[in-house]
């Protein structure tokens, strides 16, 4: 969602120069009606930002549901966070500090996330080294202890996707509790990613969006779980049943979709990348599909051709992001929407399969290019061994 705002700032000390938020949008684990989750990712774009230390989110009356998110601007013009658990659909505004601010934008609407489900449970937490040994622990009836409902919102996450997946949760309790959500990667029980919320209010829906990175790159593709434990008051800890490959919070992680979105076949031996094609060799695979099926981005990235040729026809080439490679898409029906410079999401549609320019039969050729890259100093390679494990994944 994008939405404009107010121009200009309201007031401000002298020294610091008053921020202006020009727009706001959901980048990661956004609804797919639109505005926001709690969790999701918002970016704030406007002028004067650097200087900002909170962003306050102002909810439909007066100040009782105001929030405020303390943040580190990105830059001067950009602001990036994390929409949190207590934030209400209404304008956004930026300060610097007491009575600099930004002048409150149109409304964001936040949502409240998708039902999660009953849990059977409480399970007991998997225990970590810090913890003291359960002898050492108050012996506290079972019923005080907090009830977990949650829910993934999908069961496959491909690395750059527009929307990350969403974990959503709730407990049951009479007070606030804390709770820390573990991004389990399961084959090595490692935790990638962690949330910690110190203190939740019981009965609301919460949720974390993750776009299968960790520590600023891609994580290891294979099956990850989310596991949450929540603390009650009276120290009593409990966890959602744990992460098992069985969890329905758990779910595989994958670096591609697999390109066509339609019955396809890889052709016969002439179709494979190296065979003869008058005096060179074929630097692609063919990949046959009727004409009109929808194409996506194997791996998102930035665009980095779209153009027409008399052999390749209407075509197009993404700089995969974090790969190093380059994925050229041609026989395009007609010339992609996308733009040079764009950047694509992983899945993204990028035009359907043709047989425009030298083609015989409807058909994607499709190159994959090692890094610098296509016809910038990178090589071809073959592309099929990548193309069949997407497809039997994707
Ligand atoms: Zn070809």
């Amino acid at each position: 969602m994008v939405a404009a705002a107010g121009l200009a700032g309201a007031s401000g000390a002298e020294a610091a120069p008053v921020p202006v938020i020009e727009s706001f949008q959901c980048t990661n684990g956004c609804p797919s009606a639109g505005g926001v989750v709690s969790g999701s990712k918002l970016k704030i774009r406007g002028r004067n930002l650097a200087d900002v230390t909170t962003v306050v989110f102002h909810g439909r009356s007066g100040s009782g549901d105001d929030t405020s998110v303390g943040v580190e601007p990105a830059s001067d013009t950009t602001i990036r966070l994390t929409v949190p658990p207590e934030a209400a659909t209404g304008p956004l505004a930026a300060w610097v500090g007491p009575g600099a601010h930004s002048r409150p934008t149109g409304t964001l609407t936040v949502r409240e996330a998708s039902e999660p489900k009953p849990r059977p449970g409480p399970s007991p937490p998997p225990s970590t080294p810090a913890e003291p040994p359960p002898a050492e622990r108050a012996p506290e009836p079972q019923s005080a202890a907090p009830r977990i409902e949650t829910s993934t919102s999908g069961d496959k996450l491909f690395y750059g996707q527009r929307r990350g997946l969403v974990f959503t949760y709730r407990v049951r309790h009479p007070e606030p509790v804390s709770v820390r959500i573990d991004l389990v990667r399961l084959s090595e029980r490692r935790v990638v990613k962690s949330w910690s919320r110190p203190r939740v209010s019981p009965d609301t829906i919460q949720s974390v969006s993750w776009g299968g990175g960790a520590r600023r790159r891609m994580a290891p593709e294979g099956r990850y779980a989310f596991r949450i434990t929540a603390v009650g008051k009276n120290g009593v800890k409990v966890s959602n049943s744990a992460a098992t490959r069985k969890s329905p919070d758990a779910f595989v992680l994958f670096g591609h979709i697999f390109p066509i979105r339609g019955k396809h076949d890889y052709g016969s031996s002439g179709s494979r990348f190296g065979s003869g094609r008058s005096g060179r060799s074929h630097q692609g695979q063919d990949v046959f599909a009727r004409c009109g099926t929808p194409l996506v981005a194997a791996r998102g990235g930035v665009v980095k051709f779209n153009q027409y040729h008399s052999a390749a026809g209407n075509y197009i080439v993404i700089d995969g992001a974090g790969t190093g490679v380059d994925y050229a898409y041609m026989h395009l029906t007609s010339r992609s929407p996308l733009k040079p410079g764009q950047r694509v999401a992983t899945g993204q549609a990028i035009g359907t399969v043709g047989e425009s320019g030298n083609a015989q039969g409807c058909h994607l050729h499709f190159e994959m290019w090692s890094a610098p890259g296509w016809y910038d100093g990178g090589r071809p390679f073959d592309p099929l061994p990548s193309l069949r494990s997407w497809d039997a994944a994707s």
